[in-house]
């Protein structure tokens, strides 16, 4: 027999089998050419353009204008409507026929009024099946809507992706016509496809590699694109190869289909209503196509958005919730900045999102899901397992700029020893296309080889949508048990983490935070917003405490239940991870502001109303304290003429009392030096206040220690370049600390705005520029162991960065940072490449530095961003990227933060109070002049944070309560209740209650026993 020769050329044989199927070269002879058959225009094309996002029932009844294929159409974030009416032809029988639509912009089809199908050329959605089998009985004529939004899958960024949108992009729609498409021409491509890229991705290396080449190669040899009987033959060469079996021990990869979808961030969040709908509803056409097919979907208000706008859609996810083929993960109202929101903040992303989705779908997620936020608080295990959530999937890390993170699987062990089993997708995405590097990647990328042999794949566009098509799930399909690839599955987390669970042995642990080496700008990009959110915080805060007080003490007091949800819900929506961190656009800065200015007027609204609740109307003035310690402190209030005054107030425990000036044992003492400088004295604190503002020194008198290091100033503000490598708004690089340039050039030197008695005050105006100022007021208040620096900056930079820094007499390898109920330690030296990664860090409210019996605490009121390297505290102000936002951060900024040293450590100083006081200004309301003090709650001892407030969730009569160990210690503390209650319970942080674990209730208040760091919830029953 004569055989066909072929020549040892591995190159020439695999590019004949790429050239076979490609879409560019040879489409007039190969198979890639023959995928359609027969096509025709369509009939009509109509159009109607909005600068609105309307609903389907208002743009079908407009005025449609006769539309040319190729005519534009915008601008950017524009919506232009097209009523499409077609005509199948009747010789079209028994075929398979598609509408082929090529544009720009993101389409969704609408079919007889119900959105059906996802259109998006970047998300490889160009064809809409009209029919799967043309039948005489098939209406031939069709009209369908298409809606197209006037933007790409990543915005309309102008140059570059991450750039400022361009708003007068234009649009077009490039091809629309009816088409036969060839199913088996399909399948043929898809079995060419993966063979030709398993030749490619196991190398010369490989001798399966080689076997796959050489059926690709005799399939060309077999297969004529023109004699479709041919193509039975290259097919069962294909299936014989695909069916060679794997081993026993092979890896197994769980694909999931996902679709990451930021809730905004190129795009303002409106679109991202219409995102989810056009991937979702894309997503579940392919479901009732592919009963196997599992689609993987996070963030509680995306469902929220889906469900008012979509309630057709929403009820087919339902269903196919119940299917177990539509998986929500992530238990979370959004998914959340992982650094930045508070711990109570956190405890409320799960509560909003685990209620949600046990009311809509009648299940708790078992997974947190947050693929793509940039580093995980240390806290976040004790906060996920208080949530009913003991796995965790995620794949960020890869990113880290300098160190290989050394796991995939492993145990997370949080600052509490919680542990939740972790898995990083090994191939580093959450966006995969179902190929084969994709798989190859996951088996060899495994840093537990040995350990799990069990990894996740999630396919599907993401980021700004899209999801999974028939394509990917058709490959997947293909090598479900193929020798040399690993095994694939269709799966979901919950098989994927009880397959991991079940062969834990071997994984190791990681204690601590998760610290992402990348975007590390994010800390203090968008100051704003970081104010917002932080001011934001503290105001639901003490809402919540004020109308619980109220529904206590008066019964005709109604808990404003569907308000409160209503702001927690925009405040937990603007903690998305781009918008907290300040890298979306600008359209996206000004809806959150636009939704903090609601949350501040109607919370103000709701604190006043509770206050006169918890106090009747009267002519006096009171004060009230939401924190759970008595308070001596400096007020403004404002005396009959309405003019501001100052007062030493004394607010006891969560509670009110009557504003009753006190004076101050050792008066504030202010003395103008001839040299221009400023000596303040409070008896507790000493400083000069240079001419230029620094702080020549700061003397901490009952301890005879001078704070500021030996021929150095605090408070000097220093200013960086900061241009990063490409993502601007996300990223400070560590080469920006040898741009250090200190501000020194004053406007106004430094003069006394308050001249002592209860507070001392010196302000002074700096250049930063010829554009960029700084007016502060240092501030010293009696009694108040931290000096104030009320800062205004008029800022309009282009890449640098503002910081102040404190160089302080105090030696110590690590500092001290606050985190979400609690703290933890990070190095000051840059001995390994783990410590000198993080050389800009994250923290809320505080950051300490001390040695033994001597310290020094850093406080803000609305900074994320520190560094704290050898003896120099620094606190991260204020930057000026151009990209996404080509204006973030311009204009004036308004902060205070503050300097506290202090002796012992930092826990016994009251270095944590104190950040609190600075946070939670103390509040006057209204009340009779007969008014006594009272407090309804207290905590002994202080370590112990009492931290929330509020009427249990569904449930009127019943307060929850939650306190943490701040200290870092075991204890067993005395919540002290001064309010009736009746029954005292431990729940978890979903509010449940635990029908095992009463809480005592004694004349001396309630027993609880604390591990460091731990979170203890309440339900009081009233
Ligand atoms: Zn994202």
């Amino acid at each position: 027999m004569f055989h066909l020769p072929v020549l040892k050329n591995r190159r020439t044989l695999l590019e004949r089998a790429e050239k076979f199927i490609s879409d560019v070269y040879f489409t007039d002879c190969n198979l890639r050419g023959r995928l359609y058959g027969e096509s025709c225009p369509v009939e009509t094309i109509a159009s109607f353009l909005t600068p609105d996002r309307i609903t389907f029932s208002e743009a079908s009844t407009q005025n449609f204008e006769p539309y040319e294929i190729c005519g534009t159409f915008g601008p950017t974030w524009w919506t232009c409507w097209f009523k499409v009416s077609m005509t199948i032809p009747e010789s079209w029988r028994g075929k398979e026929v598609h509408l082929l639509w090529e544009s720009d912009g993101e389409g969704m089809v609408w079919r007889d009024g119900q959105p059906v199908q996802g259109l998006t050329k970047e998300g490889e959605k160009t064809s809409y099946i009209l029919s799967e089998c043309l039948k005489d009985e098939e209406p031939h004529s069709v009209t369908l809507y298409v809606e197209m939004a006037c933007n790409g899958l990543f915005g309309a960024g102008q140059g570059s992706m991450i750039a400022a949108p361009d708003p007068n992009r234009m649009f077009s729609v490039q091809k629309a016509e009816l088409a036969i498409l060839n199913r088996d021409v399909l399948k043929l491509l898809t079995e060419f496809e993966m063979l030709v890229d398993i030749v490619k991705e196991l190398g010369e290396g490989d001798q399966r590699g080689y076997q796959a080449l050489f059926t690709v190669n005799e399939m060309v040899n077999v297969c004529n694109p023109f004699d479709p009987s041919s193509f039975s033959k290259a097919h069962s060469l294909a299936r014989s190869f695909f069916n060679q079996r794997n081993g026993e021990s092979q890896h197994t990869v769980h694909a999931m289909g996902h679709c990451h979808i930021d809730s905004a961030w190129l795009w303002p969040y409106e679109e991202t209503i219409r995102k989810c709908g056009r991937s979702w509803v894309t997503a579940v056409g392919l479901m009732e196509k592919n009963p196997e097919f599992v689609f993987t979907c996070s963030q509680a208000q995306q469902f929220e958005w889906v469900k008012s706008w979509y309630p057709g859609l929403f009820s087919k996810i339902q269903h196919h919730v119940k299917t177990g083929q539509f998986v929500p993960v992530g238990g979370t109202w959004v998914e959340m900045d992982g650094n930045l929101p508070s711990g109570e903040s956190m405890v409320r992303q799960f509560l909003q999102g685990q209620l949600f989705f046990n009311r809509e779908f009648g299940m708790y997620c078992k997974e947190f899901w947050l693929p793509d936020t940039f580093g995980y608080s240390a806290q976040l295990p004790q906060i996920m397992q208080g949530c009913g959530i003991s796995n965790f999937l995620t794949q960020k890390l890869s990113w880290n700029l300098v160190n290989t993170f050394p796991h995939n699987t492993f145990f997370w062990e949080g600052l509490d020893g919680s542990k939740v089993l972790t898995h990083f997708p090994p191939g580093n995405s959450y966006e995969m296309k179902g190929k084969v590097d994709d798989l190859v990647k996951t088996v060899k990328n495994n840093k537990d080889k040995g350990r799990a042999n069990h990894s996740a794949a999630l396919f599907g566009f993401g980021d700004g949508g899209g999801g999974p098509t028939q394509h990917m799930i058709d490959r997947l399909c293909l090598v479900r048990d193929t020798d040399g690839l690993p095994r694939v599955q269709m799966s979901s987390p919950s098989k994927l983490f009880s397959q991991l669970q079940a062969d834990s042995a071997l994984l190791c642990t990681w204690s601590g935070e998760l610290f992402l080496e990348l975007h590390n700008g994010t800390y203090t990009t968008q100051a704003q917003i970081k104010r917002e959110n932080r001011q934001c915080e503290t105001l639901l805060h003490d809402v919540e405490i004020a109308s619980s007080l109220a529904l206590c003490r008066n019964k005709t007091f109604v808990y404003p239940v569907e308000k409160l949800q209503q702001l927690w819900r925009l405040l937990l929506l603007n903690q998305f991870h781009d918008v907290i961190p300040g890298s979306c656009i600008g359209m996206v800065v000004e809806d959150a502001l636009k939704y903090y200015k609601n949350i501040r007027s109607d919370g103000a609204a709701l604190l006043w109303e509770a206050c006169e609740a918890l106090e009747s109307k009267g002519s006096s003035t009171a004060v009230f304290n939401s924190l759970p310690w008595e308070r001596h402190e400096v007020v403004q209030i404002t005396d009959g003429t309405d003019a501001p005054v100052l007062a030493l107030l004394r607010a006891p425990s969560v509670g009110v009392s009557p504003v009753k000036d006190t004076q101050p044992v050792t008066p504030v003492s202010v003395a103008p030096q001839t040299d221009g400088s400023v000596i303040m004295e409070n008896g507790i604190l000493r400083t000069v206040v240079s001419k230029d503002g620094t702080l020549a020194s700061l003397y901490l008198i009952a301890a005879n220690r001078e704070t500021v290091s030996d021929g150095c100033a605090g408070n000097q503000f220093v200013i960086f370049d900061d241009v990063p490598l490409y993502w601007d708004a996300w990223d400070v690089m560590d080469y920006h600390l040898q741009t250090r340039r200190p501000v020194l050039e004053v406007v106004h030197p430094a003069q006394v705005v308050s001249s002592g008695g209860l507070r001392g005050s010196v302000s002074f105006t700096l250049r930063i520029s010829d554009k960029s100022s700084v007016t502060q007021e240092i501030i010293m208040d009696a009694t108040c162991p931290y000096i104030k620096f009320s800062t205004k900056v008029q800022w309009a930079e282009s890449h640098k960065f503002l910081k102040v820094e404190f160089p302080v007499r105090v030696r110590s390898p690590n500092a001290t940072y606050e985190i979400q109920f609690g703290h933890l330690q990070r190095p000051t030296h840059w001995n390994t490449s783990w410590d000198w990664a993080r050389f800009e860090v994250w923290g809320h409210k505080w950051a300490d530095l001390s040695e033994h019996n001597f310290g020094v605490a850093l406080l803000n009121d609305s900074k994320y961003g520190y560094s704290i390297h050898q003896n120099t505290m620094t606190l991260s102000l204020l930057r000026a990227p151009k990209a996404p936002d080509a204006t973030a951060d311009m204009g004036t900024h308004q902060f205070t933060y503050a300097i506290m040293p202090h002796t012992s450590c930092f826990q016994d100083a009251s270095v944590i109070q104190c950040a609190y006081n600075l946070n939670f200004p103390l509040r006057l309301i209204q009340c009779r002049p007969e008014t006594e003090p009272w407090s309804a709650f207290s905590v002994s001892p202080s370590s112990v944070i009492l931290e929330t407030i509020k009427q249990a969730e569904d449930r009127k009569g019943m307060l929850v309560v939650r306190l943490y160990e701040s200290h870092g210690g075991s204890i067993t503390a005395n919540l002290h209740v001064n309010i009736p209650v009746k029954e005292a319970w431990h729940c978890d942080l979903l509010e449940r209650q635990d029908a095992t674990r009463p809480a005592q209730i004694t004349p001396e208040g309630i027993s609880l026993s604390f591990k460091p760091f731990e979170i203890v919830t309440l339900l009081l029953v009233l």
